[in-house]
């Protein structure tokens, strides 16, 4: 499939136009955007290998916050909605367990150090303060209550599915910045003493949905993703699906191909660390194509906790953080994409997180929106392109 067909056919999968109908092309600036040719001509990354809003074309032009792909598709005639069952719009709300608990164990700490003083000399200096400080945490079964069990509860109490991404230790080349909590790592969950491989089978009974958080080099090493991925799903006892890389870590040429080839069908990943944007210039999901499609579908993620919050981040009050969700709500709901809120279970803690959440939630329900999971998203994609080879079929 060339690059000009499977536009067309991507633009066909969006609108659901008729069986036979021609569907509009999308204009080159935005297929540009959606393909992400400004990261294949550009060597610039930052110092973790990274694509940020600051070197994208949307943030040149003003359009960072607002999708423009899925504008244009909400005005091409003819359009049926995305979603199932009369809903407008989605809402998918993932969580990236960087840190099960706010204590560790004394071997999770000596991982810590150890890739602090393996990272050379700059790394070691950078880290190795927070690494000691990190001490004070120290906790034989560090309380995972306080940051998972309390997430779950709270999405429980909202009747919420989500997606929740693990990582795996050890990774086959550990980097300075990749999570260190071990399967049979000790922890307490729910007042009882427990390993993190209980806690992710506690959260995948509770329905939601476990991926894999792959670790910062299985972005690029694909004989380390497949080995992470094994491993997790040795732990769920059934395959995992769906993937967001950590440090959102991802190469335009090698990381979708790794995770097609590793047997991910959903990849979280396309976004940006230090501000919420929309990376591909749509919140829409789309398989990936390069040199043809793949059999991997992105779901970029458009709102992440940390990025609202941090100083020298965006930096914003909850006020702020509230009033720029609303707006990316309202452009989503416009034109029927999703909105994905990337909350990490460690700073669920912070009341500002906490009511994000509930306030994003609560907003989208009253406005209609799905809420689904990554793998429901996939399931969901899959209907409507089986629906419409169907419908072509029976014309032909
Ligand atoms: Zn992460």
């Amino acid at each position: 499939m060339t690059r000009d067909e499977y536009l067309r056919w991507i633009v066909q999968r969006w609108l659901d136009l008729p069986a036979g109908a021609c569907p509009p092309v999308l204009p080159n600036e935005l297929a540009a955007l959606l393909l992400r040719d400004e990261e294949r001509l550009t060597a610039h990354r930052d110092p973790w290998d990274n694509w940020e809003f600051p070197f994208s074309e949307v943030f040149r032009r003003g359009t960072l916050l607002a999708p423009e792909i899925d504008t244009w598709a909400a005005s091409c005639p003819g359009r049926r909605p995305l979603w199932p069952d009369g809903h407008k719009f989605a809402l998918a709300i993932s969580h990236d367990v960087d840190d099960v608990s706010h204590r560790v164990t004394p071997a999770q700490w000596w991982r810590r150090a150890k890739l602090a003083l393996g990272g050379g000399a700059k790394a070691a200096i950078r880290s190795l303060p927070g690494t000691v400080w990190q001490a004070r945490t120290l906790s034989p079964t560090p309380d995972t209550d306080p940051t998972i069990g309390r997430l779950l509860d709270i999405e429980r109490e909202l009747a919420i599915p989500a997606s929740w991404f693990f990582t795996v230790w050890p990774p086959a080349r550990p980097h300075l910045v990749d999570c260190v909590h071990a399967f049979a790592d000790p922890c307490r969950f729910r007042g009882r003493r427990a390993t993190v491989a209980d806690v992710i089978r506690a959260v995948a009974d509770c329905g939601h949905e476990v991926g894999l958080h792959g670790s910062y080099v299985s972005a690029i090493d694909g004989p380390a993703l497949v080995a992470e991925k094994t491993a997790l799903d040795g732990v769920l006892g059934q395959p995992t699906t769906s993937i967001r890389q950590h440090w959102l870590h991802w190469r335009v040429d090698t990381t979708p191909h790794l995770q097609a080839a590793a047997g991910f069908t959903v990849d979280g990943t396309l976004g940006f660390n230090n501000s919420a944007g929309f990376r591909c210039g749509t919140s829409l999901p789309f398989p990936w194509w390069d040199g043809g499609p793949l059999d991997i579908l992105m779901v970029p993620v458009s709102v992440m906790d940390v990025a609202l919050f941090r100083p020298g981040d965006m930096g914003l009050d909850l006020t702020l953080a509230l009033r720029l969700v609303d707006d990316i709500i309202q452009r989503v709901e416009a034109s029927g994409g999703i909105l994905s809120l990337l909350i990490h279970p460690n700073h669920i803690i912070d009341p500002r997180v906490e009511t994000l959440l509930r306030h994003t939630v609560g907003t989208c329900w009253e406005r209609g929106a799905l809420l689904a999971t990554h793998a429901d998203i996939r399931r969901s994609w899959d209907l409507r392109v089986d629906a419409q080879a169907a419908q072509l079929g029976a014309k032909a």
